[in-house]
């Protein structure tokens, strides 16, 4: 069996020389964005580090995935059981914004530009993918807005066609309360993701929010 590896690149042969090299080349490149070669040259570097590190690894990834909490206010991740942002008393908590998961919140975060708190949906309806309402974070919104001093409720979710349909249920199902909707401006491109958005449009576009209203007689 020929391995040829540089630098640069490693093939991947056919077959690997050991099963327990195999099951970690495919637990690995089952993660995004990574090919059977990135897993393979990912193995082999653990391979070769101090089985300390390779330790520190997992237990840190068991530990994540066993003890991580998602906040019981607003749906963010946390290690507690209200989120760093829910917990501050300067957040202004009649402002809500609206995002579809953690790493909006995360961008819009690192503009340092909001005050407010967020509302982390978990996702976006897509009957295609068959997810509808009830298996996001609708609900608890809808009872926040019902039931605390909501002023604003901010959608900031990507401009794809999943992300107005959720909008749009919402901005209906929050139209009997007295709650100003209103929508990041659309400096940034449709189907654009938050996360990809530089922080100066997305601090922008947090800014300059239009009435939701007026968004709908814009798409
Ligand atoms: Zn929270």
């Amino acid at each position: 069996m020929l391995y040829i590896i540089t630098e640069f690149c490693i093939f991947v042969p056919m077959e690997l020389p050991s099963k327990l090299l195999e099951n970690v080349v495919n637990e690995i490149a089952q993660l995004p964005g990574i090919g059977k070669r990135t897993a393979l040259r990912l193995a082999l570097h653990l391979l070769r580090q101090p089985k300390e590190q390779t330790h520190n690894l997992t237990t840190s990834l068991d530990k994540m995935r066993s003890e991580i909490k998602y906040c019981e206010e607003c749906y963010n991740i946390s290690d507690f059981s209200v989120c760093a942002i829910c917990a501050n008393p300067k957040r202004d908590k009649t402002i809500v914004c609206v995002v579809e998961d953690v790493r909006d919140v995360m961008a819009i975060e690192s503009t340092g530009l909001f005050k407010g708190i967020y509302h982390v949906l978990g996702g976006k309806i897509n009957p295609i993918e068959g997810i509808g309402p009830s298996q996001l974070n609708i609900k608890p919104l809808i009872d926040k807005v019902a039931t605390e001093k909501v002023l604003e409720v901010i959608f900031a979710l990507s401009s794809t066609m999943e992300g107005d349909t959720t909008n749009f249920y919402i901005y209906k199902q929050l139209k009997e309360f007295d709650v100003i909707t209103s929508t990041i401006a659309r400096g940034i491109g449709i189907g654009d993701e938050l996360e990809y958005t530089d922080e100066i449009t997305l601090g922008r576009s947090l800014m300059h929010r239009i009435p939701f209203e007026q968004s709908i007689r814009q798409i």
